[in-house]
């Protein structure tokens, strides 16, 4: 029985995460869950999956879920940093779906490497910013790292056991790969005409063709910046320079990345569009569970399209792709000036072409040392996030 955590239960990944274990309960069963605000659907949560824990970060929205929990509830409720570094490092605890969205999973999913617990990732974020660190601490650690995101995650089950075993330090040269070929739908703006982007409303933008996300990665797909936070997350993952790592656009997502050897293979893995296959991947890695999941049914399918992405399209693709270049300093400059971008646009104060406008001007601005610490990545995100909500207010002015 592996006893788990779900860091952002109440979202998208959680709540695949958490529809899985309820599919497999002689194998899985649910320690804490832990959510930001959303008082609700953590209740509705508590009662179907019983956690031990449920904490919630907001701490009104913590006394709030304890005042409507029932009397007789088994679950405690808490709140507070402390309490979350807790129950992710609990001796109990085996594994941890980490799937907060953006830089606030950072911390909780660090702990939970440094504490060497199996770690389900989706908060793709977390490696964007802290890359190197994490894969060194996760080494030294001993956690095991499964990628949850499902391109990183079919890249993972393309692979030999040689870098499955060894993620963050396997040698693909050693192992016969020539690129990895991660693939992106493109989003909901692939063929839209270029002109029209500047007015795409919030809402048009989370209409992606093919998967259901939370807002800020559906806004991410749209710009294409999914991809180049994914771009990043594949080369702390596969060890990946610069000729290793491909992107290419296949609208249909029905193929969720490749991986191309010298002898002229290339394997992949398919499927239809549902995180909940890389999740139970991830859960019951090496064996295999149902996930309820449909099988793919290669009769109905229709054409499988393939592209090469367009910068002037799509120019956040290119801003990571070239952070990624310089470095991590970069890299969590980008997220940050990014999250704050995606917000300021879902809030209807930008464009969504501002959006790689305020990350280009923060990617310019915001000068770095060398990060070496969570303390210091902490910081340079605190002062992008500042940067990049003062050029957001001189777009408002203007
Ligand atoms: P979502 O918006 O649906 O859910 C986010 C979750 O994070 C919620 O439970 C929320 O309570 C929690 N949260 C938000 N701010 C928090 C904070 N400050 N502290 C603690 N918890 C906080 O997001 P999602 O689509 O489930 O995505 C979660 C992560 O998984 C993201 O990093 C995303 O990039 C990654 N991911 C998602 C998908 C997908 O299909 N949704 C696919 C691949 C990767
Ligand atoms: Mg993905």
């Amino acid at each position: 029985m592996q006893k788990m955590v779900i860091l952002g239960a109440t979202g998208s990944i959680g709540t695949n995460t958490l529809d899985v274990i309820a599919r497999n309960p002689q194998q899985f069963s649910t320690y804490a869950l832990v959510a930001n605000t959303n008082v609700d659907k953590m209740l509705t949560l508590c009662q179907t999956h019983q956690p031990i824990i449920a904490h919630m970060v907001d701490s009104d929205a913590a006394k709030e879920l304890a005042a409507q929990l029932p009397k007789n509830s088994a679950t405690l409720v808490t709140t507070g940093a402390e309490q979350l570094k807790q129950l992710v490092t609990h001796e109990d605890v085996d594994t941890v779906m980490a799937a907060i969205v953006g830089a606030a999973g950072l911390v909780p999913t660090f702990d939970a490497v440094k504490a060497g617990k199996r770690i389900l990732l989706a908060n793709k974020e977390a490696l964007v910013m802290s890359g190197q660190l994490f894969m060194d601490t996760a080494r030294q650690s001993g956690a095991t790292i499964l990628p949850v995101d499902s391109e990183h995650n079919a890249i993972f089950q393309s692979m030999p056991q040689s870098v499955q075993s060894n993620l963050g330090f396997c040698d693909l040269n050693a192992a016969g790969i020539k690129h990895i070929l991660l693939t992106g739908s493109g989003g909901p703006f692939l063929t839209s005409d270029l002109n029209a982007l500047a007015t795409m409303t919030p809402a048009q933008a989370c209409n992606h063709p093919n998967w259901s996300m939370g807002p800020k990665i559906s806004v991410d797909s749209a710009t294409m910046m999914n991809k180049g936070l994914e771009y990043i997350e594949a080369k702390w993952l596969f060890n990946t320079n610069v000729d290793q790592l491909k992107v290419v656009i296949h609208p249909q997502s029905v193929i969720h990345s490749m991986v191309q050897y010298n002898d002229g293979s290339v394997i992949a893995e398919l499927g239809n569009p549902d995180m909940r296959t890389p999740i139970a991947h991830c859960m019951s890695y090496p064996q295999r569970i149902s996930s309820g999941v449909e099988p793919l049914d290669f009769f109905k399918l229709g054409q499988l399209n393939f592209c090469e992405p367009d910068f002037t399209r799509f120019p956040c693709l290119k801003l990571a792709i070239d952070a990624c270049a310089q470095g991590q300093e970069a890299t969590t400059v980008l997220n940050a000036a990014n999250e704050v971008a995606v917000a300021a646009f879902l809030a209807n104060e930008i464009a969504f072409t501002d959006i790689a406008v305020v990350n280009q001007q923060c990617l310019t601005q915001v000068s770095a040392s060398a990060l070496t610490s969570i303390e210091a990545i902490l910081e340079l995100d605190s002062r992008t996030r500042v940067a990049a909500r003062q050029s957001i207010q001189s777009m408002i002015n203007t």
